[in-house]
């Protein structure tokens, strides 16, 4: 299903869910669209195809998206970004698609959603820059955040509580990969575990690599979390993460790159971007946590994106 000659002439307002799921659709449509890129950027093209027809052929025709069955688990981190993007692009076409075979006219069809099912459990003490992060997106995306009482139970009970909140919810989506702690043999469509309360976990990034992530956040132009610019590669607790070491900058290193940057591509050729430009948008980090990540240890780290290790992917976590 394409609904766009040129997925980049587009510039549907993002004021709306419409508006946003439109944008991230073009996205996505304009990264598949890449040609005689890197061998990075055809992955990645392989495994956004993958989770959109498990989203569009599997998961949306199970549960209806847009009626309160489905909710989006998220945590402000770089992979449930990167799954909002794609999920809010296959929600947009699965509506066109329901449009498009609907025997009203167009005046009459009205996207069906004003915001998006989410759930955030806020388990450990966060780092503030990452609360502002989910703050800002709960705004870009039009999510419907619930946002548990802070550290006041387990992650099981978090859910539980949710689910009594929000009878409607039988299936929630995961931003986890194969490659986080326990997720070798995991499925895209499983129950929880016996221990959890009783819903489907949807887990359509399974396969991604840290590679395919940074390369579509990068290239998706949308602002990222400012601690992956200070060399953050996963964000847990504030008081258990640090910049990755991997990254750690050499004596001299400030200004020459040591390591390679995957992603320059993606960086100068961002959706949206009107000329080459090699900055990437990111979030303000908080003076606390300026403090915090300094306090420790006051060397320079690149980039949490020049990390495409994923057995390294989480060195910065105790
Ligand atoms: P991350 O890589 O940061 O998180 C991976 C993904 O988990 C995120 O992209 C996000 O979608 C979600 N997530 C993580 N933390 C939060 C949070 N605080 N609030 C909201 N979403 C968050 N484990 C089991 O052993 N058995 C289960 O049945 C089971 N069911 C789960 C159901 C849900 C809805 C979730 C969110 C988790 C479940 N887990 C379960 C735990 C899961 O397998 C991961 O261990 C957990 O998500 C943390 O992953 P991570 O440390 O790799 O963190």
């Amino acid at each position: 299903m394409i609904f766009l000659q040129s997925a980049k002439k587009s510039h549907p307002s993002t004021m709306s869910l419409e508006g946003v799921a439109e944008h991230c659709y073009n996205i996505t449509q304009s990264y598949l669209d890449l040609a005689n890129q890197t061998s990075i950027v055809d992955e990645t093209k392989e495994a956004i195809k993958l989770t959109r027809d498990y989203l569009l052929k599997d998961i949306f025709k199970r549960w209806d998206p847009f009626s309160g069955q489905i909710s989006f688990s998220y945590n402000g981190g770089k992979d449930c970004q990167v799954l909002l993007i794609v999920y809010l692009s296959c929600l947009w076409e699965f509506f066109k698609e329901s449009i498009r075979i609907s025997q009203f006219s167009l005046k009459f069809q009205k996207f069906p959603l004003e915001y998006l099912p989410t759930v955030y459990i806020d388990q450990a003490e966060t780092f503030q820059t990452l609360e502002d992060f989910i703050e800002l997106t709960k705004n870009r995306y039009f999510l419907s955040l619930y946002e548990s009482p802070r550290n006041q139970t387990s992650m099981p009970q978090a859910f539980r509580n949710y689910l009594d909140l929000n009878e409607n919810t039988e299936a929630i989506v995961i931003g986890i990969r194969h490659t986080d702690p326990y997720g070798e043999k995991l499925k895209c469509i499983e129950r929880t575990d016996s221990n959890w309360p009783d819903f489907i976990r949807l887990q359509p990034l399974l396969h991604w690599k840290l590679a395919n992530v940074w390369s579509l956040l990068l290239y998706s132009g949308e602002e990222l979390c400012g601690l992956y610019e200070y060399g953050f590669t996963s964000i847990g607790g504030v008081n258990t993460t640090r910049p990755n070491p991997f990254l750690k900058k050499g004596p001299g290193e400030d200004n020459g790159e040591a390591i390679t940057n995957h992603f320059s591509w993606e960086i100068s050729n961002a959706y949206g971007k009107a000329q080459e430009d090699s900055s990437v948008p990111v979030t303000r980090v908080s003076d606390a946590d300026l403090d915090i990540i300094q306090k420790t240890d006051d060397s320079a780290y690149y980039p949490g994106w020049f990390l495409i290790e994923d057995s390294k992917e989480r060195a910065g976590r105790s």
